[in-house]
């Protein structure tokens, strides 16, 4: 896959030189008189070899049935530690579920190549800069040729961060009053009783798993973010991501890669998606859902609209719920979301293989716009 997305990347390349290149024969054509007749036969030769080698690039891609790169990106590490536990990181969680998501892969599916973009509690490619970092990891998946790559985060909430006050005794407070008039007012010294109050945190109550795909239509996204879409997902945006700026792209790039996207990796990304919450309602996980995020709003998923294969960012729960926290760290936790993973990987991998198992529009998982 990886090879025939390199040609259709190729092709974008190819047709933005060719542009040049014609633009070069139109200022010869002004300035120089030659003969026009050939030039613009040329012209056409030029336009059917366009037309016979998109065919030939796009169908190959079409028929692509079964993968063999997966790319695990845990998210976040090192310097940026991701959203806050009471006493971890979701750098470290991300990258515990991720290293045995590596270990059961090799297990079910030896024959793939499985690459993480980071082994160990620091950013990935050496670097220091966040924003650098994210370039690299799409970057290493698209170099690698990976035909799927899995992004592992953890959420947080202000939700999960609700405070109030309790009355636990109570104090003698001093205070002054004046009594009299003119010449006879006095500062009179007086006591009363005040209650004591310590701030408690609530419980956590928010909880449970979302995998985030990009929405299919960038100018839909674009429009919509905005408003509805950014409001409803504020929430568990907070506390994750922190400081984290969209790296910059090229708009016409952007553009460029939304279309290929809606048109190669939308549905695949949504079916994986859609399996892993599938698969984590099955162990008794709370399935948020399949959640599309618009590419104007995709700070908390920016590192999926730079991948060139279908690419999803799973939510594996929120770290600042006090049991999802202890959870997700212990061996048995992080064991159970890996497994859920490989399983969703092999439906995935069934339904490339034989198309007719594929069961993309017949979901439980919830698909919010
Ligand atoms: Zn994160």
């Amino acid at each position: 896959m990886g090879i025939k997305f390199a040609l259709f990347s190729l092709r974008f390349k190819y047709i933005r030189d060719s542009e040049a290149k014609v633009m070069d024969m139109k200022k010869q054509n002004e300035n120089i008189t030659g003969n026009r007749h050939n030039r613009r036969l040329n012209g056409y030769v030029f336009g059917i070899i366009l037309v016979v080698a998109n065919l030939f690039m796009v169908f190959p891609i079409m028929a692509q049935n079964d993968i063999k790169t997966i790319v695990i990106d845990p998210g976040h590490g090192g310097s940026d530690g991701g959203a806050r536990g009471k006493y971890t990181r979701e750098s470290v969680v991300a990258l515990q579920i991720s290293l045995k998501l590596r270990e059961e892969l090799a297990k079910e599916m030896p024959e793939l190549k499985v690459l993480l973009t980071r082994d160990k509690d620091v950013l990935p490619g050496g670097l220091s800069d966040v924003n650098g970092a994210l370039r690299w990891r799409a970057n290493f998946a698209n170099e690698n040729n990976a035909d799927l790559f899995i992004s592992i985060h953890l959420n947080a909430t202000p939700g999960n961060q609700r405070y109030e006050n309790v009355k636990t005794g109570t104090k003698e407070q001093t205070y002054y009053a004046y009594s009299g008039k003119g010449k006879s007012r006095k500062k009179v010294k007086k006591t009363r009783t005040v209650a004591i109050y310590e701030k408690h945190r609530l419980p956590p109550s928010v909880f449970g798993t979302q995998t985030y795909v990009l929405a299919s239509d960038y100018y839909k996204g674009k429009v919509a973010a905005a408003s509805k879409a950014s409001a409803k997902m504020e929430d568990y945006e907070q506390g994750d991501e922190e400081g984290v700026e969209m790296p910059e792209m090229d708009p016409v790039e952007a553009r460029i890669r939304a279309k290929q996207y809606a048109k190669y990796f939308f549905q695949k990304s949504l079916t994986l998606a859609t399996y892993c919450e599938e698969e984590f309602a099955k162990i008794g996980r709370r399935s948020m859902g399949v959640w599309q995020r618009d590419w104007a709003a995709a700070a908390g998923i920016h590192v999926l609209t730079a991948t060139q294969m279908p690419s999803i960012l799973i939510e594996s729960g929120f770290v600042d719920h006090w049991e999802e926290e202890d959870y997700l760290k212990s061996d048995e936790g992080s064991e159970a979301m890996a497994k859920s993973i490989v399983e969703a990987i092999k439906r995935y991998r069934n339904g490339l293989i034989n198309p007719e198992n594929l069961t993309t529009q017949k979901t439980q998982a919830n698909v919010t716009e």
